[in-house]
């Protein structure tokens, strides 16, 4: 007997239906469902469950399509032959599709096919979050987000509390809503909250340089959990308070500090999704460092961290796909010298640390990212590294957890703080 259709998933099913349009239809249509991605997603490799093979959590979005746009599945529908989304389904799909992915995109460079499949997981993700199916905690933070403007509960009296107090404990200047400042500098509260040293390394670097800077009290959060719940309209909105910032200032750029979700929220998904004030130049903090130094506006002390063996862990929202690869690595040639050592795989090919796509924020997750963080472990043994570092600090975070869970003695620390620390 076909399940009766709940309202559930009614809006999951009408929410798949939005989202498949002729470039979806094209992807789900390519693919031969060889099962190659799974080799390439590290929670298949970490756990080897089948459920987590990239191609099974596109699945809804295959039903649906098959059953509202092809001729075989209208028919099957209508004979009642066809596999119907349940509300059971939904649950199940959710867990697959938040806890045990982080939409690192990595299975889509091994597709045959070229399929796409972190956005189609994305779309997956809009349709549960119609649904209302989404993990109480990625939700609960998309809420303090929408209300006090950080996912921690960061209030704009606390957050500038704290940079108040970043700026004496560190000795550094931190510019609040400058008119006429050219950057616009973004954090994300995990930044202002457990990495504060971050933020004053950004101030240092950009006050060494001369550069003429701010932060936003109306915009001050980068990080978008709209984003991670995938839905389109809390996107707009967490991206549009910092356009509007940076459009009251009337800054040329907006610079993300280390965090690569909010770096790919700025520049690629908000031009998809919603009108972007013409002419601001949206970049990253490593690039803008690379940049100081190849200009000579920063000096960095040569071999500081060439004592010992250091290693850099590429992220996957801003080395993959937003190729600064060669930027950290100019900087660590500098840095640490001879001592510098690749993780294998790197670059492009890095394996996700387990952390990203909100997967850190549901505690249920934790598990599951601890088990896929053996590999990065594994793969610091290896190369012998005593420091890790990144530019990205939803990364350093999953780092700073998983080092602790195993016992390892590697340090972890943001690249953007090694290099205030080597200014000359
Ligand atoms: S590798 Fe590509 S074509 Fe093969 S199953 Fe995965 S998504 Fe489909
Ligand atoms: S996007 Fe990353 S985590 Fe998600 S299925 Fe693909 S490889 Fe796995």
């Amino acid at each position: 007997m076909t399940a009766p259709t709940t309202t559930k998933t009614q809006a999951a099913l009408n929410a798949f239906v939005k989202e498949t349009g002729g470039w979806v239809a094209g992807q789900l249509e390519a693919c031969t469902r060889c099962g190659l991605c799974a080799e390439a997603c590290h929670f298949y490799q970490a756990l080897g469950n089948p459920e987590y093979a990239p191609v099974w959590k596109m699945e809804p979005l295959r039903r649906a399509y098959q059953q509202r746009f092809t001729i075989s599945g209208r028919i099957k529908s209508a004979l009642g032959l066809a596999k119907p989304v349940t509300d059971e389904d939904l649950g199940r799909w959710s867990v697959l599709v938040y806890e045990a992915c982080t939409v690192c995109n990595k299975c889509a460079l091994v597709c045959p096919m070229g399929i796409q499949i972190g956005t189609l997981i994305h779309d997956v993700r809009t349709a549960m979050s119609a649904a209302g199916v989404v993990p109480a905690d990625l939700h609960a933070a998309a809420l303090k987000q929408v209300e006090i403007g950080s996912p921690l509960g960061v209030t704009a009296e606390a957050w500038r509390e704290r940079l108040d107090w970043i700026a004496e404990e560190w000795e550094v200047e931190i510019p609040v809503d400058k008119p006429g400042a050219e950057t616009l500098a973004v954090f994300t509260s995990i930044e202002v909250m457990k990495f504060p040293e971050n933020l004053a390394a950004v101030a240092t670097i950009l006050n060494k340089a001369g550069e003429n800077w701010t932060v936003a009290s109306q915009g001050r959060e980068a990080v978008n959990f709209g984003v991670f719940e995938s839905d389109p309209e809390l996107t707009k909105v967490f991206l549009g308070r910092v356009f509007d910032a940076a459009k009251a200032l009337g800054v040329k750029r907006i610079m993300i500090a280390e965090c690569g979700h909010s770096y790919e929220a700025f520049r690629w998904t908000a031009p998809n999704i919603m009108d972007v004030p013409p002419g601001i130049e949206i970049t990253h903090i490593v690039r803008v460092m690379y940049e100081l130094m190849k200009a000579g506006r920063i000096k960095l002390k040569a071999g500081a961290y060439a004592d010992a063996p250091v290693t850099f862990h590429d992220s996957c929202k801003i080395q993959r796909r937003g190729g600064l690869i060669k930027e950290p690595r100019a900087l660590l040639k500098v840095l640490a010298g001879d001592s510098f050592r690749e993780m294998d795989p790197c670059r492009e090919q890095s394996q996700c640390c387990g952390g990203g796509g909100g997967v850190i924020s549901i505690k249920e997750a934790d598990p599951l990212r601890f088990a896929v963080f053996g590999m990065k472990i594994d793969q610091m043994k290896a190369n012998g590294a005593q420091t890790v570092c990144m530019v990205c600090s939803n990364c350093r975070l999953q780092f700073t957890e998983g080092v602790a869970q195993y016992n390892s003695g590697v340090k972890v620390r943001g690249l953007t703080d090694m290099v205030a620390k080597a200014l000359e």
